[in-house]
């Protein structure tokens, strides 16, 4: 089957989603008291201190895009490789407990994926959110072609999460990205090509909640990616993609103010809005304080001296 792709969007979304990533870290209760971070994030303060660092969500960004770039379309052997290869070079970037198990024996046998995935949390394999905090480029990268977004994000989940949730979470990332690099994001269309479960069930109530809502009270009717599953994380993210669809540093705050897992909700936030805006919109100090990635012009990543929660 052939379909354009469109790098350049897919491109916009990775940066995007790595600025989210980064961002959304300097609020963790690990570098920031959460009273102190409540009220720097209402008075829109940007963390003055740098680099901030990207984590793990950003590290399998750019090993899926690498596969995409490469090969065109995913290769889960090939992905299950990159992923792995990217522990390998940096595992302190705040990877969550299943994939400190799962990406060692994946470098070691990445052809043994399906297992591998499977055999993650007693056999059920992964239901959090980490195919979803890393999947908004694919989406932006097939966004001409629908259908295709939704099988390429599920094959991209299932090398490492084999829960139909956690399969879930990515797909309604995806479909939300190449939405949005259409300039049409509308949270009921993500819903519509999101597979049944309660992922879907919390786009459709995230559908239902008004954009005058407060972020932490929509943060709290979602869920805020606390408990690190797809289904408490994509919803409340995309809400706030789905709020702020032209401006990326407002959907930025928005997304801090749901706390949580907030590296997560705002990499997924910002790389579903950047697909469409890029980063160009966002005050220079915060592209000047993000650590800069790979293959950009930058210096090659320092070794992240954070390891907290992340996404599993
Ligand atoms: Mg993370």
């Amino acid at each position: 089957m052939t379909v354009t792709t469109d790098r350049a969007a897919a491109r916009r979304s990775l940066e995007g989603l790595a600025l989210g990533d980064a961002f959304g870290e300097r609020w963790f209760p690990l570098i920031r008291e959460p009273r102190q971070a409540l009220d720097e994030i209402r008075a829109r303060r940007t963390p003055e201190e740098e680099p901030w660092h990207w984590t793990d969500d950003t590290a399998m960004a750019l090993a899926l895009l690498r596969v995409l770039d490469t090969h065109g379309e995913v290769r889960p052997r090939e992905l299950a490789l990159a992923f792995a290869l990217g522990y390998d070079a940096d595992p302190a970037r705040g990877y969550g407990h299943g994939m400190h198990q799962l990406l060692p024996r994946l470098l070691q046998a990445p052809e043994k994926w399906p297992q591998l995935a499977r055999g993650l949390f007693g056999g059920e394999g992964s239901l959090g959110n980490g195919a979803a905090m890393r999947v908004a480029p694919l989406g932006a990268f097939f966004h001409a072609a629908p259908e295709r977004v939704v099988t390429e994000a599920t094959r991209s989940a299932e090398v490492t999460h084999a829960h139909p949730e956690g399969v879930a979470g990515a797909v309604a990332v995806a479909v939300a990205a190449a939405l949005s690099a259409r300039g049409d994001l509308r949270i009921a269309d993500v819903v519509a090509l999101t597979p049944a479960g309660s992922v879907r069930e919390g786009l459709a109530r995230a559908a239902e909640v008004p954009f005058t809502t407060e972020p932490w009270r929509a943060a709290d009717l979602l869920g805020n990616g606390q408990r690190i599953r797809a289904d408490d994380t994509v919803p409340f993210a995309v809400w706030c993609a789905a709020r702020h669809p032209g401006d990326l540093a407002r959907a930025l705050w928005t997304t801090a103010e749901g706390f949580g897992d907030v590296d997560t909700t705002c990499a997924i936030a910002g790389g579903i809005v950047a697909a469409r805006t890029g980063v160009g919109g966002v005050p220079r100090v915060w592209l000047e304080r993000r650590e800069p990635l790979p293959g950009t012009g930058g210096e090659e990543p320092a070794s992240s001296a954070r390891s907290g929660a992340g996404g599993s």
